[in-house]
């Protein structure tokens, strides 16, 4: 087993990670900005060590000033969490090159899923269904790009190989709007992944996102743990996911379950990981993998009573996987609310002083959070300040005990989105289920 783990994140994930280490024996290290020394984890951690000032370029994203923590506390591996440098080809290169252990892919790997036009090339070639749209860089040349947008058919999104967070992509109407589109496109990208790379794919116009989570080990076995339905989103951004799926059958559970594992042996996949797709009139097509632990793992954990944070431990210990797919349930059905620090109806984040936290709780109830009565949440980083989930024997039951919990939640001194989930637990076509990613940005327009 592995021995000491530094957690190179903040907030609710730190925190995940280092409960899952506990219960393995592991022990931890906290790397944390000035700023976070008042984190939960960092004081539940064996150690700590503060890795530089609160920008993340200058310490969650430092990574001289992270492996130098893993030096000097003489740790067997580094668990990247989600974010930062969950993804960075270059990171987990520098982390196995100076010994230690990186609780994720290969650097390859990374390298490969992270440029979504070699991820879909590669998924192409293992079997796995992508989106209509070329898998070659788009040039500026204006005849050849538009000739593939009408192959395609318009509407089509241009998209940064690069890109992520939802950011570095742009939906393209007609041949009108396609060199500024893509003039702009590239510039954006260039600006925020320094990646100019662009490609073309159809743009569907009501898919849902179902996602498919997986677990490989070193060992050549692969299983997948059914999906999530991440629909509701915000500027490509998820704010509700759910698993199962609403509607999805058993048959096409596996059908694509099975192209993912197999795609997992293929590449030689290592970790858990997840593959996104769109889903549209039935088929499943391919968008992205995210080749880390995601926000949303624990409404997977719930309906399969897997817990994924432990099992990347495991795997990065490189022990075989003791789960078989016969193995792998689904147990009723969970739904899982992003909280974040900011205004329900304006968006703007709410750093600041909690002054009174009162958590829900109760059966079926799962509060991740990272935070406390007289934590201040710093105006640094990303908005998110926990996740609710709850579990039920059907999803009215999950949704009704999703409810219950928002209103026993106490977060006084910030704003929260707790209003605004309340609103969307009670929406009506939310609750029928089946919902597409436009969904929530039609409600919120219709109810300005
Ligand atoms: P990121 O890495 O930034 O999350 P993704 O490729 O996963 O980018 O896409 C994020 C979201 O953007 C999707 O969940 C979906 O809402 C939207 N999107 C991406 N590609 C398409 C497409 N071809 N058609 C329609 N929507 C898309």
């Amino acid at each position: 087993m592995l021995e000491k783990v530094v957690i190179a994140n903040r907030g609710e994930i730190a925190l995940r990670i280092l409960r899952a280490c506990r219960e393995l024996g592991i022990k931890t290290v906290a790397v944390h900005s000035t700023v976070d020394r008042e984190l939960k984890h960092v004081k539940l951690a064996d150690e700590s060590v503060c890795i530089g000032p609160p920008p993340s370029t200058d310490s969650y994203l430092n990574i001289p000033a992270i492996i130098s923590a893993a030096e000097l506390t003489d740790a067997s591996a580094i668990h990247p969490g989600y974010g930062f440098l969950s993804e960075n080809d270059d990171f987990a290169e520098r982390v196995e090159s100076s010994g230690f252990v990186f609780i994720g892919p290969t650097a390859d790997t990374i390298r490969r899923m992270g440029d979504k036009i070699s991820a879909k090339i590669a998924m192409q070639e293992t079997g796995v269904p992508c989106v209509p749209g070329s898998a070659e860089p788009l040039t500026d040349d204006f005849a050849s790009n538009s000739k593939l947008a009408n192959e395609i058919g318009y509407p089509v999104i241009v998209k940064a190989a690069g890109g992520g967070g939802g950011r570095g992509m742009r939906v393209v109407h007609s041949d009108d709007e396609l060199a500024d589109s893509i003039s702009l496109t590239r510039a954006e990208a260039m600006a925020a992944f320094n990646n100019g790379t662009l490609y073309m794919e159809k743009f569907l116009t009501t898919p849902r996102h179902i996602e498919i989570q997986v677990l490989s080990d070193t060992h050549g076995n692969a299983i997948y743990l059914a999906e999530r339905d991440c629909s509701m989103q915000r500027r490509h951004q998820k704010v509700i996911e759910e698993a199962p799926a609403p509607g999805l059958t058993e048959e096409e559970r596996k059908f694509i379950g099975t192209r993912c594992t197999d795609a997992c042996k293929m590449i030689g996949y290592r970790g858990a990981g997840t593959f996104e797709f769109l889903y549209e009139n039935g088929e499943f097509y391919f968008i992205e993998m995210n080749t880390r632990v995601q926000v949303e793992h624990p409404v997977t954990e719930y309906i399969t009573g897997i817990d994924i944070v432990k099992q990347q431990l495991l795997i990065a210990a490189g022990e075989a996987l003791s789960i078989t797919q016969d193995d792998v349930k689904i147990t009723g059905h969970a739904m899982e609310c992003r909280l974040n620090a900011e205004d329900s109806d304006s968006f703007i984040t709410s750093p600041g002083k909690i002054t009174r936290y009162h958590s829900a709780g109760g059966f079926g109830v799962r509060v991740d959070s990272h935070i406390y009565s007289g934590y201040t949440v710093p105006p640094n980083y990303d908005s998110m300040i926990g996740k609710l989930i709850t579990h039920g024997e059907d999803r009215a039951t999950a949704i009704r005990r999703m409810q219950g919990a928002l209103q026993e939640m106490i977060i006084d001194g910030i704003k929260t989105n707790i209003p605004l989930q309340l609103r969307l637990m009670a929406d009506a076509e939310f609750g029928k289920g089946q919902v597409d990613i436009h969904y929530l940005e039609r409600l919120l327009e219709s109810q300005k």
